[in-house]
């Protein structure tokens, strides 16, 4: 679990222990982390957040602790139809993304999430992701080639 265990910023702070020569700290964030306020039923707390993490942890209030996950920039692509200029036909997009409670270690490590606007997301291990990047950048080869073709043939330029 990545939540500290500092308590809400607007509870008081305990009373200083005389004896002990350095205050309490919370634990400090790895290079690749840093501690992000959160805002979780109510209260404010300390989460240790990835470096790539875009998300307001604050202005994405929670309920539960298990429920705040992390996730990059999106990006992604909508496949238009020229018989509907208003409506993407279909979409895809990507990011990257984390999920500290979940009970599976690849779902807790960063990850790569891939949705069409459909319920269900694909999540992908980094490996799965390069796997899937490589047919569809074939698949972006087979697309100029077709808009090659169909081109070639609109102005006269195919002959059998
Ligand atoms: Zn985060």
């Amino acid at each position: 679990m990545s939540v500290t265990e500092k308590k809400s910023s607007v509870l008081p702070s305990p009373a200083p222990v005389l004896s002990a020569p350095v205050p309490p700290q919370p634990p400090a964030p790895s290079a690749s982390t840093r501690m992000a306020p959160a805002l979780v039923a109510g209260h404010r707390i300390l989460v240790e957040c990835p470096a790539w993490c875009v998300v307001d942890h604050v202005d994405l209030h929670e309920q539960r602790v298990e429920d705040v996950t992390h996730w990059g920039e999106f990006f992604g692509t909508q496949v238009s139809t020229l018989l509907d200029e208003n409506t993407a036909y279909c979409e895809l997009f990507g990011r990257v993304n984390a999920d500290p409670s979940h009970p599976d270690p690849r779902m807790r490590a960063a990850h790569v999430l891939v949705g069409n606007g459909s319920l269900e997301d694909a999540f992908l291990t980094p490996d799965m992701a390069d796997e899937t990047a490589d047919e569809l950048i074939e698949f972006a080869v087979q697309l100029k080639a077709a808009a090659r073709v169909a081109r070639a043939a609109n102005q006269g330029l195919l002959t059998a």
